[in-house]
């Protein structure tokens, strides 16, 4: 059990590498999220004894219940969360305690009430804004026309760091989409940046696609079946 996510952990680790070299990118530019929804604090024990310390939770719950879990387990890991999945209004106050990071900013609302939240005990919550990528409507995110508002506005909170974007592209094999869709992210990095904000962070690529990410810029992967296997029960809970 523990000796396969090791090995997968291994394995993401050469593909990335593998990617950079093809893209003549420094592997240390891209960070490797390790997605741990649905699976055990157990698991996360494991990976983080196998050198991943940053891990990735979608269910604010599941997400909270896990960071506690992992408080008593390793009290000394220095372990990074990072909340991806929608946030409501109602989880926002648990979210700004438990988590470093926040990749799925989509509205203003959500950042004030984060930002209001943050203990001003801890660093700056760092945050994405998510961006629909795809158009499809059930996709969450913004759409594109809107990023450059509300980064401008989300850049102001006090509490908050604006580190960059994060997308889900609809599921596809298609080479030609994938550039199309983590490209526009890309550019849009560069717009930002030239508007006077530093955002350094482009969060993009899965367990399917990371390499199409990391040759069109990605800065940090979210990998979860690749490296913890595939996920067997839906979770419904946020
Ligand atoms: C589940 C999830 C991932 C990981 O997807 P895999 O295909 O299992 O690698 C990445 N990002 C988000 C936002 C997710 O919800």
């Amino acid at each position: 059990m523990s000796q396969h996510i090791a090995e997968n952990l291994h394995d993401v680790q050469q593909r990335i590498a593998a990617a950079c070299a093809t893209a003549q990118r420094p592997s240390p530019d891209v960070t490797l999220l390790a997605v741990s929804k649905t699976w055990p604090a157990e698991d996360v024990l494991t990976a983080w004894q196998a050198g991943q310390s940053a891990f990735g939770e979608n269910y604010v719950q599941e997400g909270v219940a896990k960071i506690e879990r992992l408080r008593e387990l390793a009290p000394q890991a220095p372990l990074e969360w990072h909340f991806i999945g929608p946030l409501q209004s109602n989880k926002t106050a648990l979210v700004a305690q438990n988590f470093h990071w926040v990749h799925s900013i989509d509205r203003l609302k959500i950042a004030q009430r984060l930002s209001q939240q943050r203990d001003v005990h801890l660093p700056p919550l760092q945050v994405c804004l998510q961006v629909n990528v795809s158009g499809e409507d059930s996709k969450s995110g913004i759409a594109p026309a809107e990023i450059e508002a509300l980064a401008h506005e989300v850049a102001q909170l006090p509490r908050l760091h604006l580190r960059g974007l994060m997308c889900i592209p609809e599921p596809t094999d298609d080479p030609a989409v994938l550039q199309a869709r983590f490209g526009l992210l890309r550019d849009w990095q560069a717009r930002l940046n030239a508007q006077g904000l530093t955002i350094d962070t482009l969060s993009m690529g899965m367990s399917h696609d990371l390499e199409e990410a990391i040759a069109a810029g990605s800065t940090l992967v979210r990998v979860g079946t690749a490296i913890f296997g595939a996920r067997h029960y839906p979770h419904t809970n946020s």
